[in-house]
């Protein structure tokens, strides 16, 4: 029942068959999933996809599975929101949120990629799975695994925040905690992966994990009605869902599941880790790492594996990208809480606040439909934002008290009352 017909090098084009590999032997080129697209045509339409159950699977035909989906079978199909109220304070006429904040089990877009990994391990005959993550993959990684009986070893970055590690530890893995910032973490587990045969979701099966991410894109596209928005904003790290959005409207378009596949793709980042930014404004394909300096620690990759081809697919698709400050990202934060009651993490407050820029500098228009795509969980990083809420009022279980409160609270303003009152 596999629609898949095996791996080709991006680069030189040289196939593989379906196996752990992610990179070319004769060019050192990434790998990628190569589909049977005359037959999932002739398998796949929008009445057989709206029979399914409303997970990420009921996209199977498109993700590169041979048996039956064996992790994740309530991931994904994350609601698509109007939000009128942040539209209103963006001055927007159009404006959605696609909310994988609230992704089933682990609260982030990485329960997508994790739940294809995770079902790939298992026909692979894996008995132990591992990451390299900065906070969210990890997360989503020990929960699968968990699940599915599996052994789990994950890596992060020391310093991360609590609800992102204990949000791992929970599931029972071993967790190391690696001095450095992801990209140390990450050229560790290339060595790991190799000497110690395990699946790393994102090194040696990274071309099947990728994947996972086109289901953002697709059911975006069935919630609009099987249509796209005109823009769509995206935090991009390592450069995974940015051109796994573009490929997935590609492949709706190719296998007729929609009439048009256009759609500006805007890339988030923070100033303090925005080398795909950096590289989109200068005019160039080659990105040059950053040391990361952001709050935005799920999005802190200095070095993107997939970078260049972020860069590609905004081009392609006519978008752009932007980055804001960590000031910025705060107040994205909070206005999106504000305004849609969602509390979203960094990356989150990034997409928000980036999506303000472009719509304030004209990039994106204000009267043409608009989706932002909120990728994380505020609740896993409290620390963040705590300094800049406001505290709970103490006072004792009296009445009395509380009409004094009461009256503070809503007095005017000391300055502005006594202001002409001389
Ligand atoms: C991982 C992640 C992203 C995007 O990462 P890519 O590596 O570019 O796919 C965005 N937001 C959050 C919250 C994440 O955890
Ligand atoms: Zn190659």
């Amino acid at each position: 029942m596999s629609f898949v017909k095996g791996l080709k090098c991006r680069e030189c084009g040289q196939d593989y068959p379906k196996e752990p590999l992610h990179v070319c032997e004769t060019c050192f080129g990434p790998l990628e999933v190569v589909y049977d697209y005359e037959r999932i045509k002739k398998a796949l339409s929008r009445e057989k996809i709206a029979s399914r159950p409303k997970s990420l699977w009921r996209y199977r035909e498109l993700l590169p599975i041979d048996g039956e989906p064996q992790a994740g079978l309530y991931s994904g199909f994350t609601p698509l929101i109007r939000a009128h109220r942040l539209g209103e304070a963006l001055g927007v006429k159009e404006l959605y949120l696609k909310d994988d904040s609230v992704n089933h089990p682990t609260f982030s877009y990485k329960d997508r990629v994790v739940s294809v990994a995770i079902s790939k391990a298992i026909e692979f005959g894996f008995d132990t799975v591992s990451c390299a993550s900065t906070g969210n993959l990890a997360n989503a990684v020990a929960a699968h695994a968990a699940k599915a009986g599996l052994t789990c070893y994950v890596f992060i970055p020391d310093g991360l925040e609590q609800g992102k590690i204990i949000g791992s530890a929970i599931y029972g893995p071993r967790t190391i905690a690696i001095q450095g910032n992801y990209d140390d973490v990450n050229r560790l587990c290339s060595e790991i992966a190799d000497k110690y045969g395990w699946a790393f979701v994102n090194v040696n099966l990274r071309p099947y994990y990728a994947e996972g991410a086109k289901t953002h894109g697709f059911e975006v596209a069935e919630q609009l009605g099987w249509k796209l928005p005109k823009h769509i904003v995206v935090a991009s790290a390592g450069g995974t869902i940015l051109p796994k959005i573009a490929k997935a409207f590609k492949e709706l378009k190719h296998v007729g599941l929609i009439e048009n596949d256009e759609c500006k793709i805007y890339a988030a980042q923070a100033s303090g880790c925005a080398p795909m930014i950096q590289a989109l404004k200068k005019g160039t394909d080659l990105i040059s790492p950053v040391k990361p300096n952001t709050i935005a620690s799920s999005i802190a990759i200095g070095n993107p594996a997939d970078g260049y081809y972020v860069l590609q697919a905004i081009k392609e698709s006519g978008g752009w990208g932007e980055s804001v400050t960590d000031e910025e990202i705060l107040e994205g934060i909070k206005l999106l809480a504000r305004t849609e009651g969602i509390f979203t993490e960094p990356a989150g407050g990034t997409e928000v606040a980036v999506t303000k820029k472009l719509i304030q500098q004209g990039k994106i228009p204000r009267d043409e439909s608009i989706v932002i795509s909120i990728t994380g969980n505020g609740y896993k990083t409290l620390e963040v934002v705590a300094a800049s809420v406001e505290k709970p009022f103490k006072i004792s279980a009296n009445l009395k008290n509380f009409d004094d409160l009461y009256l503070q609270l809503t007095q005017p303003a000391p300055g502005k009352a006594m202001a002409g009152e001389g």
